[in-house]
């Protein structure tokens, strides 16, 4: 008999003991920075010339590791070993694949603060994202082997006189995995072991920003004993090796998470049938979010302005469910304008490794161009609250911005930005910050502060986001209590950490038999 799942408890960092165990972590993942990973590919560990070099976005001459990078021919060699060990893994029992899981869950729980240390130093993640991160890992592991077990019991049918009727769950084949940076253990583990438990073999491909805390995960899978070809590591670039893979005839499924760019162009590469295809390629694609959270007349204004504060700072505001438009209603405006001035220019930015970051940096050059891009558009479209700095000097610092006076309809209240960087929009009535809120492509996340009744129900049917949130924060969906996933834009709703995850990568099978 298994323990029920419950969610893996954080760490408390206020605690001195936790505080020196953290120390010692990010001091050993230190003392092994710069060195060079190999791809696996039916657990064959593979060096190649070409390597993808992982930097520290707190520190950017700081190398985290040299990771090597597959070409086509290896991209070709990982698909025809997954399909290979498919044959066999397939025929493994159910509750057996799990505990794998099972046994991973355990080691990483040994691991867990040398993991969130890795997060750290290569996604830049305070040390609260970071534990959290690895905690969401632990989850995914302890819940989708759960599930299995649920998805492999008798399934109901309804019963019919003269026969034996009975609906089995089989998976579907080889599929290709691609996690996104900005929870480089946590979505990393949930997207591939999900596919994995339900019997289908994978080759995965980190995100180029974080490979290393991948290789950190194959390594783990290995100790528990997976046997080889089930998952297959391939560390390598989009142009290069990404559309080789969703695009090949052996594939099944692509489980991807990241923007919306590239989960669009993945559906339609994936919609072609290439020669020799047998079936129909399903995409899961889970991608951005312009989420809001409503902070209405009648509610408790200190409480919502530290939820927001939360919601829009955590990681620097580089989750898809971050909140990046804040409508408030009516009288509430200035109080909350005032509030969030004052609280915003206290939060402590810099270095994720130091205790007591706020706000580390973000991700790379590229994204703080991009996101310092939209400050300056910011700028003409609104009125700039507090923040607006940036440094890239040594790492990639971007202080936590506030734009007030926005324009529903504006650019920073529009796009994605990815960014510590929040438009705050004033709705004359709540009717109309639902409206305003409505009022975007995505529909991921969102949330509402009131004491209002009846408010709190018309935002029940009509704030159409796959997450509501009322009185918290709108970020943190807990594994198996919030299944996560979004609506329109957002992605195909593949509610991660949720009763129906498994069975996007099975097909069931109904067998009938008149005796
Ligand atoms: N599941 C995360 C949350 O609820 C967000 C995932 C993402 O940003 O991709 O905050």
């Amino acid at each position: 008999m298994l323990m029920p799942f419950a969610n893996e408890p954080l760490t408390d960092f206020t605690r001195e003991e936790n505080q020196k165990k953290m120390k010692e972590a990010l001091q050993k993942v230190k003392s092994r920075l710069g060195r060079e990973y190999p791809l696996i590919i039916g657990g064959e560990h593979v060096y190649t010339e070409e390597k993808i070099v992982s930097y520290n976005p707190s520190c950017h001459s700081e190398v985290i590791g040299r990771v090597s990078r597959a070409d086509r021919a290896l991209a070709q060699r990982a698909i025809e070993t997954a399909a290979e060990a498919f044959l066999s893994w397939r025929q493994v029992p159910p509750e057996a694949r799990a505990r794998y899981l099972f046994k991973a869950a355990a080691i990483m729980r040994k691991r867990k603060h040398e993991l969130s240390a890795w997060m750290v130093l290569e996604a830049g993640k305070n040390w609260a994202e970071a534990d959290a991160d690895t905690a969401e890992a632990i989850d995914f592991l302890e819940f989708y082997g759960r599930e299995m077990i649920r998805l492999a019991q008798p399934q109901p049918v309804t019963p019919y006189y003269g026969e034996e009727n009975t609906l089995e769950y089989l998976p579907l084949g080889v599929g290709v995995i691609i996690p996104p940076w900005n929870f480089p253990l946590a979505i990393l583990t949930g997207t591939t072991v999900g596919p994995v438990v339900a019997g289908n073999t994978v080759v995965l491909k980190p995100a180029s920003n974080t490979p290393v805390i991948a290789y950190m995960f194959m390594e783990i899978m290995q100790e528990a004993g997976l046997p080889p070809g089930v998952i297959n590591f391939l560390p390598g670039s989009g142009g290069e090796i990404g559309d080789f893979l969703v695009g090949h005839p052996l594939v099944h499924f692509i489980n991807f998470t990241g923007s919306r760019d590239v989960g669009l162009h993945i559906n339609s590469l994936a919609a072609r049938i290439a020669p020799g295809q047998k079936w129909i390629k399903r995409v899961a694609a889970e991608m951005g979010g312009k989420d809001a959270i409503i902070i209405d007349e009648d509610c408790d204004l200190d409480e919502a302005v530290a939820g927001v504060i939360t919601s829009a700072y955590g990681f620097s505001g580089q989750k898809c469910s971050a909140c990046s438009r804040l409508i408030v209603v009516g009288d509430a405006y200035r109080p909350v304008l005032d509030k969030l001035a004052e609280r915003v220019a206290q939060l402590k930015t810099g270095p994720a490794e130091e205790y007591g970051t706020d706000v580390g940096p973000v991700i790379d050059g590229a994204s703080y161009n991009k996101i310092m891009g939209y400050i300056q558009i910011g700028r003409e479209e609104g009125r700039l609250l507090v923040g607006g700095q940036g440094d890239n000097s040594r790492g990639y610092f971007i202080w936590p911005t506030v734009f007030a006076d926005v324009s529903p309809r504006a650019r920073i209240a529009q796009e994605e930005i990815f960014g510590p960087v929040l438009a705050v929009i004033q709705a004359k009535t709540f009717d109309e910050a639902i409206a305003i809120a409505n009022d975007t492509e995505y529909g991921l996340t969102g949330g509402v502060y009131s004491r209002n009744r009846a408010h709190l129900e018309k935002a029940r049917r009509e704030f159409h986001v796959g997450n509501l949130y009322f009185n918290r924060k709108c970020t943190g969906a807990l594994v198996g209590v919030q299944p996560f996933g979004g609506f329109k834009m957002s992605g195909t709703n593949s509610k991660a950490g949720g009763r129906d995850y498994l069975k996007l990568f099975m097909q069931a099978k109904s067998i009938s038999e008149r005796f």
